[in-house]
């Protein structure tokens, strides 16, 4: 504790609040240490609260669909999708959180439409942000690089070169339910290469494909997981932060 006054005790209350304005009994906020950032040689470092997902050569957080060790490719700091094998999930679960996750289409350009360096990120497995080639490659705009799929276009296309690394930070607020009923849908919010794509955007309900979302049945939690849609995609630096209130 600092041996000096800090803030004010004759201020007014904050409404709603115990706190004052300028309050200085309130609690500091949790010291960590930032991370840094990736250049397109080196991943960047986490931040010292995230959990690490994947740092480039240990896949143990993840599995397959079987349950099993996961089946992808892993070499030269990255994994990659092996085409075919099936998608992939954490053995852990989550909630609201911060992610960040960085991922390369094929260098070499194939196909074309929703065929060309076709993923996805699956926020508690059902929540699906497009990974995609949108690089010079067109496709329906709910489902282009970046898209929450089905439901919202990003609000620009910041795609880099195939081949080229590209991150996503993903703001994540869960849905939430009383019983069966849907109390606040969950509210995406996406950064894509440093852009905002996503602003707070609440999603209509879990992905779907040539249907309307709705929110049928609670979930609280659920696993990250990686789509294998049949291309060679890359994924490195996958870290999550699990979101609470600052004095929680
Ligand atoms: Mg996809």
């Amino acid at each position: 504790m600092a041996d000096r006054k800090i803030g004010y005790d004759d201020t007014p209350f904050l409404p709603n609040s115990t706190w004052r304005v300028h309050d200085g009994k309130r609690p500091q906020p949790r010291v960590i240490v930032p991370g840094t950032f990736s250049t397109p040689e080196t991943p960047g470092l986490p931040p010292s609260d995230a959990i690490v997902l994947f740092d480039g050569k240990d896949a143990s957080k993840w599995a397959g669909g079987d349950g099993g060790a996961i089946k992808w490719k892993i070499e030269n700091g990255y994994m990659e999708v092996t085409p075919g094998s099936g998608g992939i999930q954490t053995r852990d679960e989550f909630a609201d959180c911060q992610l960040h996750i960085e991922w390369a289409a094929p260098s070499v350009i194939k196909g074309e439409d929703q065929g060309r360096g076709n993923s996805g990120v699956f926020l508690m497995g059902r929540y699906e942000i497009q990974v995609l080639d949108c690089y010079n490659n067109l496709t329906y705009p709910d489902g282009t690089t970046g898209a929450i799929y089905g439901q919202y276009p990003p609000l620009v296309n910041a795609c880099r070169k195939p081949g080229e690394w590209q991150s996503y930070d993903i703001f994540f607020v869960a849905p939430k339910f009383d019983g069966d009923n849907l109390i606040s849908p969950a509210y995406i919010t996406v950064v894509h290469n440093g852009i905002l794509i996503h602003h707070h955007q609440p999603a209509l309900g879990p992905t779907g494909h040539r249907s309307v979302p709705s929110y049928s049945s609670p979930h609280s939690k659920g696993p990250l997981a990686l789509q294998d849609h049949g291309d060679l995609v890359r994924y490195r630096n996958i870290w999550i932060r699990v979101l609470k209130g600052y004095d929680e």
